[in-house]
């Protein structure tokens, strides 16, 4: 019997930095090229800031260049449709396009021509084999069709596990699938396993019976949760390992191997990822513990190649080596700044809350919703925050006092926690929604 590979590509995930250096720079040099031949935005965008050709050459000068923002796509997406000026390839060559879920707006398109698509499928495929998805496995996806994450399906299959489409919100397809085709590995949001949960206590199953082995989670921050995490491994006896992408960039870019936590980078060859000071802009040097938010180059694409572009996803970098042997950087994921909240003064994450509560399990659920009384970032102290306690919370008013102290001593922001009944707020099969506006537009 041959040994289990460790790798998906051996030579790519345990590359020297040297060698990673040589290999990007190399990449970046080709995909610029291609941007001063193809892309009109890229041509417009540079020319306007005074830049020629040979300007940048490498890794070194990369932060010369402008970054881009989404809302720059957004506008190209409407200025030039069907797939803005950044297409920088014959329509004829886009063999399938997805969308964002747009969730401010209309959505954003995302083209992929065979080559694109190839580049997609391996970097999840490292992705996947890093979260211990193996070709034995039966894989369901409760995933919807439009969205990039789709783009996974392929993936899968190509990995050579078996593929089982089931869509959102057909949880009872989910479960059928598990049964009926001893389905087995899941690859989904941190919200599907935990609403499965949920789900399956309604209906009197068991879920450690379900013989679910592994779970493969990104989309938000909550797998990297430890409260969260430990809820979905003991409910199903399954492992759950996380994983990051960006939907306008590349479908998955970092994985979590089994020494965790923190997902590896990935996307060697295909994208290269700058850490940057979300203030000042400033492109900031790659060591441990650093935090900051994740700008990301395309290196290998041809319909929508994107340089320096800002995600919003801000990471702290928990890992510069690893005993796995990957040597591409472990970052852990923070927050979005579209999510952060900002309460006298102090930066707080709806994650990072729900992350300092689920301590008190299980006195309460982990399930909790922020009231937002004033359009955010803004929240005028104390924060109101609705937590559901457990079937044994003992006595209320001193659980609420010691949240509240939890909140204060870790976060630094004064809260006023009213407590709930389990199974009292709403629940979400997809994504987690950890706020609720109260305010008028
Ligand atoms: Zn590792």
């Amino acid at each position: 019997m041959t040994p289990e590979r460790s790798y998906w590509n051996e030579r790519m995930e345990t590359v020297s930095p040297e060698e990673f250096r040589r290999v990007q720079e190399a990449a970046l040099s080709r995909q610029l090229d291609y941007l001063w031949e193809h892309s009109d935005f890229y041509q417009a965008k540079w020319a306007a800031a005074g830049l020629e050709r040979g300007d940048v050459t490498g890794l070194d000068d990369l932060a010369k260049l402008p970054f881009t923002e989404k809302s720059e796509l957004r506008d190209s997406l409407a200025q030039h449709p069907p797939l803005g000026s950044h297409r920088a390839c014959a329509l004829d060559d886009v063999i399938r396009v997805y969308s964002t879920s747009g969730t401010t707006g209309n959505p954003t398109y995302i083209g992929l021509t065979a080559h694109d698509r190839d580049v997609w499928m391996e970097t999840a495929n490292r992705a996947m084999w890093s979260c211990r998805m193996r070709p034995e496995h039966v894989v369901p996806l409760p995933i919807g069709t439009f969205f990039i994450a789709a783009s996974y399906g392929e993936a899968i299959e190509h990995l050579g596990a078996m593929l089982v489409p089931v869509g959102v919100g057909a949880t009872d397809r989910f479960l059928g699938a598990v049964r009926n085709l001893r389905a087995d590995f899941v690859l989904s949001t941190a919200s599907f396993p935990l609403y499965l949960i949920d789900y399956c206590e309604g209906k009197g199953i068991d879920t450690r019976r379900l013989g679910i082995k592994g779970f493969m989670v990104g989309g938000e921050p909550g797998g990297g949760i430890p409260q969260v995490r430990r809820r979905i491994e003991d409910a199903f006896g399954a492992t759950v390992r996380e994983c990051m992408g960006n939907g306008d960039m590349l479908g998955l870019i970092w994985a979590e191997c089994e020494a965790g936590p923190g997902m590896h980078f990935i996307g060697q060859g295909a994208c290269h990822p700058e850490i940057i000071d979300p203030e000042t802009g400033e492109s900031l040097e790659i060591r441990q513990g650093l935090t900051g938010e994740l700008v990301y180059t395309s290196l290998d694409r041809e319909c929508q190649p994107l340089v320096r572009f800002r995600t919003r996803d801000h990471v702290l970098v928990v890992r510069m080596e690893c005993e796995c042997g990957r040597t591409g950087v472990a970052v852990s994921c923070i927050g979005r700044t579209d999510d952060m909240l900002i309460v006298s003064g102090v930066n707080v994450y709806p994650a990072a809350v729900r992350d300092v509560i689920g301590g008190f399990q299980p006195r309460i659920t982990g399930e909790l919703v922020i009231e937002l009384h004033e359009k955010p970032p803004t929240v005028r102290p104390p924060m109101k925050i609705r937590v559901e306690h457990g079937p044994e919370p003992g006595d209320l008013a001193q659980l609420k006092r010691e949240i509240e102290h939890l909140l204060r001593e870790k976060l630094i922001f004064p809260s006023d926690v009213t407590l709930v009944p389990a199974g009292t707020l709403p629940k979400f099969e997809y994504k987690a929604k950890l706020t609720e506006a109260h305010y008028e537009e």
